[in-house]
């Protein structure tokens, strides 16, 4: 589904991606890990169009997407959440979900002015794909609640039923882990495995925490200084040496 083919990407003399490459096929859950600063956000924001890498391609299901601009590759079914949660503060958890299902058909303020009943029928699907996608993720009792008042983990799942509204087929998710409790972890582990099994969607995710992306992960994908040192299933990745000394600085 996803294919990195020797991927550059430098910011002025510092090379932050050195030919890259990374496959993931469809229905796999991969795991993108290495220590701080090893390129893991960058490869991330050359996949979903925010970088042009400086050179190699990025291909999704079969079509080049490097080069295109990210609201380009999110309609062609690619979405990501952020490392550091990008709600709408003052909207309910119903209408910051609603508003992923208006990018994913481009419903919009000119159909609500120039075709009333087109916008009502429209409204109508963007409320009950709301309530779906908030059902889907555990957060149905908070469906009034404004996203401000929700406490951190249940923003965290908020965005990720907001991205859910938009149907991607390929999910990418920025640490979605980070600042959770070990019982909030286990809900997005077992939130991952529902969006495969009942969705059919494919996890692409960037994590620190090592036990989570241990357990959840069918493969993995370590970067260290921008390249990538290690690939494979979560066992072999955890006996391999040069990932142990790049994690303990050796
Ligand atoms: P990670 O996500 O693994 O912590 P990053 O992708 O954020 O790593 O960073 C990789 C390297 O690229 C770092 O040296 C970082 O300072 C550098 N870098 C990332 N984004 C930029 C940018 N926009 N401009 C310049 N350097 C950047």
């Amino acid at each position: 589904m996803l294919e990195v083919n020797k991927v550059d990407m430098f910011f002025g003399g510092l090379v932050a991606l050195k030919s890259v490459n990374m496959t993931v096929p469809k229905g796999e859950i991969h795991g993108l890990i290495g220590p701080n600063g090893s390129g893991k956000t960058t490869l991330i924001n050359v996949i979903t169009g925010f970088y042009a890498p400086t050179a190699g391609e990025v291909i999704f299901n079969g079509k080049k997407i490097s080069g295109l601009a990210p609201n380009v590759i999110s309609l062609s079914g690619l979405g990501r959440t952020f490392q550091n949660v990008n709600l709408f503060p003052e909207m309910t958890a119903l209408e910051n979900v609603m508003t992923g299902y208006c990018v994913r058909t481009g419903y919009n303020l000119a159909s609500a002015i120039f075709e009333t009943r087109r916008f009502k029928r429209e409204e109508q699907e963007a409320y009950e794909e709301a309530e779906k996608q908030l059902e889907f993720v555990g957060l149905i009792g908070e469906r009034d609640t404004l996203a401000k008042n929700l406490p951190y983990g249940k923003r965290r799942l908020l965005e990720i039923a907001r991205l859910l509204a938009t149907d991607p087929q390929l999910v990418l998710l920025d640490e979605p882990v980070a600042g959770m409790n070990e019982q909030e972890s286990e809900e997005v582990a077992q939130l991952v495995h529902k969006m495969r099994q009942e969705d059919n969607r494919t996890i692409l995710l960037i994590e620190h925490h090592m036990k989570f992306v241990m357990s959840l992960c069918d493969q993995l994908t370590v970067l260290s200084s921008g390249s990538v040192i290690a690939e494979g299933r979560p066992e072999s990745i955890q006996n391999n040496e040069e990932v142990i000394a790049c994690y303990l600085g050796k």
